[in-house]
């Protein structure tokens, strides 16, 4: 057998090992036994030689004109552009997606890069009148400092590049954790920064496990904020973990579809079935529960069952392939445990619930019906193919349904009615509202992010993303000459 090749930690423009010397495997989830890299398992030495580099960079970079750091980015989303196939090939092996969606996170990679490289031209504050005469006020954005940041696996390009450029782009350093399921997509990512000639120190990136090597930023007193995408429940723990940190927090989803009576439904089909079992349900936007008419659940049953049949699991690499693998063994056991417990339950399991007999981490795209909201699998996080469908008898029902979760990430709504649409787009308590499309899918110029257990305050990209890494100061110049006290002196 081949030996796996080793990849290094990044840390001042250099590649290196791990201080503590140890690695651990990246495979690829459809076929387990290829190992695609050994990866260094950094701990909180390595994190800290990371913050240094950091901090040394962190003046010169913050000082240099952000119209010069966009040029940067520029080309690094020239280079990503100019691989994207090859990275797209690695997405697919490292994390199982289906080659054209391997193919969406990178674009999706690309177009935030180029959009932050726009940004350096902008990173708009505003003027506004003063209260007195012969005064000024302003906005003006200001870095951050050193910024923590921590991504999960399941968008192993875009969610990084979110991160990374939108904080390079504000004049931030980084020191950057990628999940330890996808350490080569991140690794490539780091490289293509470094090709395009950002400055060593500017980005770093530490590769290793979430308690050790990402703890010890969270814990890192001169890291300024940490933006955390991941579970919920590890989410909690940086909280508690960060002291008086700027902390941005996106987190897990339970999302719904509403599909009324009068909805298109071959056209709501087309978007369960993409949202539930795209990305083998591996989405935060996934759809896990839809919310049906009772006057169309028969028709409707009937329509996917129709469709799930049909759907293909393989290597995501094979055109045919319509449902990937899962990320892993653990994650295949928690969609089976779900089935379990949505049976005894009493939700009725039409179809799927199963790990076939294949090599690889491959799970049947499964759909219970007659769910109801107490039940844990309309409840809770799954992150895979299982799909819950639960009755209503109208829309206010729908929506009672719809908000009954303590998530609030993404929702959709499929009726021709645009009273009912306006009805769910106001009353449902949700990041995201798609109206006669799927919960997922995002455009990188558009704020993204949830509410309640999702997320606390920050949006990423577009514009809200640079609120998330830049510090806003407001600025006041008097040239009257003599001290003015606003609300004091009203003349
Ligand atoms: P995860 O929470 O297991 O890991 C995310 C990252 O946190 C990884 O880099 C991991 O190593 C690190 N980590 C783990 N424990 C840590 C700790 N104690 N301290 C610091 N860092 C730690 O999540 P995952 O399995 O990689 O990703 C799946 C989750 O991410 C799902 O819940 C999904 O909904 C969510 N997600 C949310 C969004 C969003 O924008 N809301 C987007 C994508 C994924």
């Amino acid at each position: 057998m081949q030996k796996a090749k080793a990849f290094k930690l990044f840390i001042n423009g250099k590649w290196l090992d791990s201080a503590s010397g140890k690695t651990f495997p990246s495979d690829n989830p459809a076929k387990p036994r290829q190992i695609l890299g050994l990866f260094q398992k950094g701990d909180e030495q390595d994190v800290a030689e990371a913050v240094n580099a950091a901090d040394e960079a962190s003046k010169k970079w913050s000082e240099t004109p952000a119209p010069k750091r966009g040029a940067i980015l520029l080309k690094a989303a020239q280079l990503l552009r100019q691989n994207k196939e090859k990275l797209a090939r690695q997405v697919t092996m490292e994390m199982g997606k289906i080659l054209s969606e391997a193919r969406g996170d990178v674009q999706e990679a690309i177009d935030i890069t180029e959009y932050m490289a726009g940004e350096g031209r902008r990173l708009l504050g505003f003027t506004t009148p003063s209260e007195l005469r012969k005064k000024f006020c302003m906005t003006i954005r200001m870095p951050i400092g050193i910024c923590g940041l921590i991504t999960p696996w399941n968008f192993p390009t875009a969610i990084p590049a979110w991160k990374i450029m939108t904080a390079l782009i504000c004049g931030n350093t980084v020191v950057f954790k990628p999940s330890s399921d996808t350490p080569l997509c991140a690794t490539r990512l780091v490289e293509t920064l470094q090709q395009a000639g950002l400055p060593k120190g500017v980005s770093n990136m530490v590769t290793g496990s979430g308690e050790e090597a990402g703890m010890s930023l969270v814990r890192n007193d001169r890291v300024r904020a940490i933006s955390f995408t991941g579970h919920r429940e590890t989410g909690t723990s940086i909280l508690k973990e960060a002291g008086l940190k700027r902390v941005g927090l996106e987190m897990g989803g339970k999302n719904g579809i509403i599909i009324m009576d009068d909805a298109d439904l071959d056209l709501a089909l087309d978007g369960v079935i993409w949202g539930a079992y795209g990305t083998t349900g591996q989405r935060c936007t996934a759809t896990s529960r839809i919310i049906v008419h009772e006057k169309i659940k028969t028709k409707f049953e009937k329509m996917l069952l129709n469709r799930i049949r049909r759907l293909r699991l393989g290597d995501g690499l094979n055109p045919e392939t319509d449902v990937a693998s899962l990320i892993n063994r653990a994650a295949q056991e928690k969609s089976s445990r779900y089935v379990e417990l949505g049976k005894k339950e009493g939700a009725k399991l039409l179809i799927g619930g199963k790990i076939p007999k294949m090599e690889g981490y491959f799970f049947e795209p499964t759909l219970f019906t007659d769910c109801t909201i107490d039940m844990r699998i309309t409840q809770e996080e799954i992150f895979g193919p299982v799909l819950s469908l639960i009755p209503a008898k109208d829309l206010d029902q729908a929506i009672d349904i719809m908000n009954s979760i303590e998530y609030g990430l993404s929702s959709a709504i499929y009726t021709k009615d645009i009273a009912k649409a306006f009805e769910a787009i106001t009353r449902i308590e949700a990041g995201l509202t798609y109206v006669n499309s799927s919960t997922i899918g995002s455009e990188i110029h558009l704020p993204f992010g949830g509410i309640k257990h999702t997320g606390i305050g920050a949006r990423e990209a577009g514009i809200e993303g640079i609120n998330e890494f830049s510090e806003t100061k407001t600025v006041y110049i008097d040239y009257s000459g003599k001290l003015q006290k606003a609300q004091i002196d009203l003349d």
